[in-house]
């Protein structure tokens, strides 16, 4: 591979260009007899926002084929704090938590509406912790990238929790029990990571970009794709604790989050799911070795 592609494959990758950290319905929902569907989403690359591919693809036909919510409660691997934190500006700016990606995704702004009540009423719901209301942060990438394909008008209030990064397992997945009548009233909820994400193992030279229809070229390690089905059998079977126990995987787990940052959001979304829902697994994809675009659907 000559070196301009090797580095702009780190570069799409997300590998060269940094991700760094960065220190409203109008009325009360009321419960509409849908159950809102709840989704994990792998959100890949920043590029994602605009790109066109086989994984946003997928993204856009959800948000035509789910029921229109309320508003979205969004968990993003990218909003890591001490203690949990929900949205409750009524304009949330959009961040731009990333590098080297272009200038038109470093200027793209999402501007949806956050919804304050809603904030106030997803803390009342917590008990089990003092949830913060927050007047700082917005819509990381790890939300905008995948709304922006779902619904590119912005016309539906969008909020974030954040993912307490103190904590273990068990406290997201708890945490996030609590959160599961939001569904009743018209609320999707998303977790957004990935289902693997290693990138300091990914091999950008097993090819990285996507052919001219959008798809990308399969490739993945031994324990990534044995991760990535033992994760699919548990999401079919809805062996919920299997999944918060992912650790005892043991080395595959390891490797397949070396920090557990992309791992959380799916503990929110499995936290808010009840057992047998129908289960719709998508975008089940592993490139590079080490980066599963896996996503699954509940209800
Ligand atoms: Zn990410």
């Amino acid at each position: 591979m000559d070196r301009n592609f090797f580095l702009k494959s780190l570069l799409a990758l997300g590998i060269m260009g940094t991700i760094r950290p960065i220190n409203a319905l109008s009325e009360t929902l009321k419960e509409d007899g849908v159950l809102m569907p709840t989704l994990f989403i792998g959100h890949g690359s920043p590029m994602n926002a605009l790109e066109k591919n086989e994984f946003t693809k997928s993204w856009k036909k959800l948000g035509e084929e789910i029921p229109q919510p309320k508003a979205v409660l969004c968990i993003s691997a990218h909003w890591l704090t001490k203690g949990t934190h929900v949205t409750a500006m009524d304009f949330p700016r959009t961040i731009h938590d990333f590098s080297g990606f272009g200038q038109e995704l470093s200027t793209m702004k999402y501007p949806a509406k956050g919804d304050a009540k809603l904030a106030k009423e997803t803390k009342a719901l917590i008990k089990s912790t003092d949830v913060g209301l927050n007047h700082d942060w917005g819509l990381d990438h790890g939300t905008w990238s995948v709304v922006n394909q779902m619904y590119p008008d912005a016309n539906i209030p969008i909020l974030q929790l954040s993912i307490d990064y103190h904590q273990r397992p068990q406290y997201h997945y708890d945490l996030a029990k609590e959160l599961a009548e939001l569904r009743k009233k018209g609320v999707l909820i998303i977790g957004s990571g990935n289902l693997i994400h290693n990138t300091k193992m990914a091999d950008p030279s097993k090819g990285f970009f996507p052919d001219q229809d959008g798809n990308y070229p399969a490739y993945s390690f031994d324990w990534a794709e044995e991760f990535n089905e033992k994760m699919k059998g548990y999401f079919k079977s809805g062996n919920y604790q299997a999944i918060v126990d992912y650790k005892k995987l043991g080395e595959m787990a390891t490797l397949a989050h070396p920090t557990p940052d992309h791992y959380y959001p799916l503990l929110y979304t499995i936290g808010v799911a009840k057992k047998n829902e129908d289960v719709a697994i998508f975008n089940d994809k592993t490139f590079v070795g080490s980066s599963s675009m896996t996503s699954v659907k509940f209800g």
